[in-house]
């Protein structure tokens, strides 16, 4: 999780809300990373966990990721947990809850249904209080907080009154 908190903070470093993603061999061994990208590409479905899936595929020459573990700082969203049933990973491990748009705990869960021919087995709640503070944070800076810690191209958007699509200080999380 350190490793999926270390890509959230760079995501936000390019303005895109801080949620980040790997992805472990069934050994243990870091295969992919990735943070969210939305922002940095202007592609809707770039949330880390996609990428971070596309990344391992890519990096293990195979589409079934079956034995590996998806590690990820907020809890997916309906196209990410779906794109982690389709890649077969066998765990997900997650931080925060997102009541917004969780698909796993918090709006749905479409990891366990039995309906689908793969199950993931989940963790959730790994690190949450770190998780969903750098969000907060995040939208706290881009609605005139402090912004005396984050990069400066960030700064600089925050202080001009630009916030990202969707922001809202009162949330605790969005989707990522
Ligand atoms: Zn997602």
């Amino acid at each position: 999780m350190e490793q999926a908190l270390e890509q959230a903070r760079a995501a936000a470093g390019h303005c895109d809300v801080p949620i980040g993603a790997v992805v472990l061999d069934p050994t243990g061994a870091l295969v992919a990373a990735a943070g969210n990208e939305r922002e940095l590409t202007g592609d809707p479905t770039a949330h880390a966990e996609v990428l971070a899936l596309r990344r391992a595929a890519a990096h293990l020459g195979t589409r079934h990721l079956y034995g590996c573990t998806l590690v990820v700082t907020l809890e997916p969203c309906a196209m990410c947990a779906g794109a982690a049933v389709l890649s077969r990973v066998g765990r997900i491990v997650y931080g925060a809850l997102d009541p917004k748009a969780g698909a796993i705990a918090s709006l749905f869960d479409v990891v366990r249904d039995p309906r689908l021919n793969h199950r993931p087995a989940v963790t959730g709640g790994v690190m949450a209080d770190e998780c969903g503070q750098l969000i907060r944070q995040f939208f706290g800076m881009l609605s005139g907080g402090d912004v005396s810690e984050w990069p400066m191209e960030l700064a600089s958007k925050a202080s001009v009154g630009q916030p990202t699509e969707g922001s809202n200080p009162s949330v605790t999380a969005t989707d990522g």
